[in-house]
């Protein structure tokens, strides 16, 4: 039985069960779904005559002789054993394992594999991996292609095998099936079983490579059995909100759509043209809308979300704008209200620096419905906030943001059309696990006019250039960025060298300009203050330790030195990148690095020298660093997976969404298939349950 508990197989003592559970593995179940991560191919034992220094290999032979040499060092013995087949012989050594005197005697058949050495005496294995023909567990070790695995505490690699190989020895000649018997046929996946047979011990025809690229039929099919349940649980969970109906469902019409292109200020492109088009139709379903918009950063999604939101008032439904800081909602906000200056629409900023008085009166035109549209914080939906019609969520620039907020505003007993926004490309991968529940919208394209940013990599020591160069750009009357990494372990130091290099950029490079400081250690009220010093001008340099707020909107910039580049992550470069070329002005960004930095950074500067599109970049930032690191620890809250692998393993996720929303659609989802995914989402995934 797979759900066994691995201390009742042949073998485990508590003290290894013990052990085994600190690593993770408690069941049968645990143990064989931790696959081999690397294979070897023991199967074909050659002819002892024909070895070579340096070669790895099997040999099967008897075992002609043996004995235990005492060396100089005290206590320190060597076992040797003599091993020949019909064309030759080899001596074995093994260091400090007398013991083995009773397990390889004289006239024993043995398998020994390992690294072929070459001394003074001649040729012999050194510490080579053995098995004894004959014994009950033959076949493990060597003469067939074998599993390695990685280390679990104290059980050594060989114990592992020797586990693995008695718990499938103990398992039914069939399993449980989690996977719908059409899908399976559709995919030519094969039995559960088999499945977990094959992945620890192929079978020889199979090729070594195949399996350490992890494509084998074996393993592919437990992959796909691990991400199908995922999915099905995102698929489930999707379709289980989308069942629930809007109060208010609006319709379009010509004079709304009259309304909305009056407050347009320019031609839409194609990109933003598509979205408004996906946007504006889920709003006129009747279940909620529940949607991503992706466009890169200055791609124009306030826009497009703007236009939505026309679309809800117009109905007479409120609309909330909600961004991730209080300067970018008081930004979206004086755009917002500009635009809609000449509508009937009332407009209203509420955040956490609202005045009291000022606030209870904003409650009181929210809760009546004389403010349509109402621009804040995230806070908004969590407040005591009662709405008179809410019909639109808009949610700026935050990721993995969506399910916790909804579940806020269901709360409330609201079911409003959602629109989250983000201008970090997330690789489609990872869409497909995050954003598995939402439909996903793309603005591909960047408005007209747009002058490119040029990206140079430079050595910090050439500094005094860079600074001349900003020093021109500032003559003629551009702003300039200066970032800082925070490095969370060097906060201090860091925070020191940037609280420094802004003095020494005032007093001795930049006198005739104003610097300003911004560190996300300032409070809230004074980084807004400096903050509004740059956007209006009266600040020329602003030199920030933290990320820039994302999405601020200066174009008048047309600067940013990176000083040490090579820290930062490509997608971080990119958001920081975006912060220029929002103007007509050509802009520059300069990456400066300090040496050494390893290969990786250099790739990584590289690709940003090379590309300003942000879903190459998001890409190549996966791969560079991984899934676990794409959106940084404060954010992975990605699934534990226990086979498969985001990044190497993408095409099967893609697969298990589409079977997986194809099943749920067609409400194939039987009580059993259920079972498995909870047993999953809950031991597993350690998501919000299912169901
Ligand atoms: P982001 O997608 O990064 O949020 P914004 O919505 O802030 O981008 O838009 C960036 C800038 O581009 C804004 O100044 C906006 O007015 C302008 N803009 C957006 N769409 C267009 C367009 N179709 N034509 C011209 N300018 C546009
Ligand atoms: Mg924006």
């Amino acid at each position: 039985m797979l759900s066994t508990p691995l201390q009742f197989l042949k073998g485990v003592g508590p003290r290894k069960a013990a052990d085994l559970k600190r690593a993770g593995l408690i069941t049968v179940e645990d143990l064989l779904y931790r696959l081999p991560f690397r294979y070897e191919d023991r199967s074909r034992m050659q002819p002892i005559a024909s070895l070579r220094p340096g070669q790895r290999a099997a040999v099967l032979g008897e075992i002609k002789s043996t004995n235990v040499a005492t060396t100089r060092r005290r206590g320190f013995r060597i076992f040797h054993a003599v091993i020949a087949d019909r064309g030759g012989a080899i001596r074995c050594s093994w260091m400090n394992q007398a013991f083995l005197a009773d397990v390889l005697r004289p006239h024993l058949q043995v398998v020994v594999f390992g690294d072929v050495k070459l001394d003074s005496s001649g040729l012999h294995f050194l510490n080579p991996e053995y098995e004894l023909i004959g014994d009950e567990l033959a076949t493990v070790h060597t003469g067939r292609i074998v599993p390695f695995y990685e280390k679990t505490g104290t059980v050594t690699p060989n114990m592992q095998r020797r586990l693995v190989r008695s718990a499938l020895d103990a398992l039914p000649g069939e399993l449980a099936e989690p996977l719908p018997a059409d899908v399976r046929e559709r995919l030519h996946l094969m039995a559960r079983r088999t499945a977990v047979e094959e992945a620890h011990f192929p079978s020889t025809e199979e090729s070594v490579d195949v399996l350490n690229a992890f494509r084998s039929p074996a393993q592919r099919r437990l992959i796909f059995e691990e991400f199908f349940l995922f999915q099905i649980g995102h698929a489930w969970r999707r379709r289980a909100t989308g069942d629930e109906l809007k109060p208010f469902v609006p319709i379009v019409d010509d004079r709304i759509r009259a309304s909305a292109a009056k407050v347009l200020p320019f031609k839409l492109t194609p990109g933003q043209r598509e979205a408004v088009k996906e946007i504006v139709d889920d709003m006129r379903q009747s279940r909620p809308m529940h949607r991503l918009l992706q466009g890169d950063v200055g791609a124009g999604k306030t826009i497009v979300a703007l236009l939505a939101a026309i679309v809800a008032m117009e109905n007479g439904l409120q609309a909330a704008f909600m961004a991730p800081t209080e300067i970018l909602a008081a930004q979206h906000y004086g755009n917002i209200a500009r635009l809609l200056a000449s509508s009937r629409f009332r407009v209203d900023l509420l955040t956490g620096s609202t005045p009291g008085l000022h606030k209870h009166t904003l409650l009181a035109h929210i809760e009546r419905g004389t403010t349509n549209l109402v621009v804040g914080t995230h806070a908004l939906v969590q407040e005591k906030i009662k709405f008179h019609k809410l019909g639109l969520v808009v949610i700026d620039e935050q990721h993995r943001f969506g399910v916790a907020q909804r579940a806020a505003l269901r709360a409330k007993g609201l079911r409003p059309d959602v629109l989250l926004m983000t201008a970090t490309p997330i690789p489609r991968t990872l869409a497909l696990t995050d954003y598995s529940e939402l439909d996903v919208s793309k603005i591909g394209d960047l408005p007209p006019g747009r002058k490119p940013v040029k990206t140079w990599v430079k050595p910090e020591s050439r500094r005094d250039e860079i600074y001349q160069f900003m020093r021109e750009q500032l003559e003629s009357g551009r702003q300039a960025y200066v970032i800082y990494p925070l490095v969370e372990e060097s906060e201090k130091i860091d925070l020191k060298s940037a609280t420094e290099m802004a003095d020494h950029l005032q007093a001795e490079v930049f006198p005739a300009y104003r610097v300003a400081l911004l560190h996300g250690r300032m409070k809230q009220d004074v980084k807004d203050r400096v903050m509004h010093a740059f956007v209006t001008g009266q600040v020329h340099v602003l030199v920030s330790t933290t990320v820039v707020e994302v999405g601020v909107d200066v174009p008048n910039a047309s600067v940013i030195v990176v000083e040490h580049a090579e820290r930062f992550g490509l997608s971080q470069l990119h958001q920081l990148r975006g912060r220029i070329g929002r103007g007509q002005w050509e802009s520059h960004c300069i990456l400066l690095y300090q040496a050494p930095w390893t290969d990786e950074a250099r790739e990584r500067l590289k690709v940003m020298a090379e590309t300003r599109d942000g879903f190459v970049i998001a890409e190549k930032d996966l791969e560079l660093r991984g899934p676990g690191d794409f959106f940084g620890t404060r954010q992975s809250g990605l699934p534990k997976l226990r086979t498969g692998d985001l990044v190497r393993d993408r095409d099967l996720m893609e697969q298990a969404h589409r079977e997986a929303r194809r099943l749920v659609d067609e409400g194939g989802l039987t009580p059993e298939l259920m079972e498995f995914v909870q047993a999953r989402w809950q031991e597993q995934f350690g998501l919000i349950e299912v169901g």
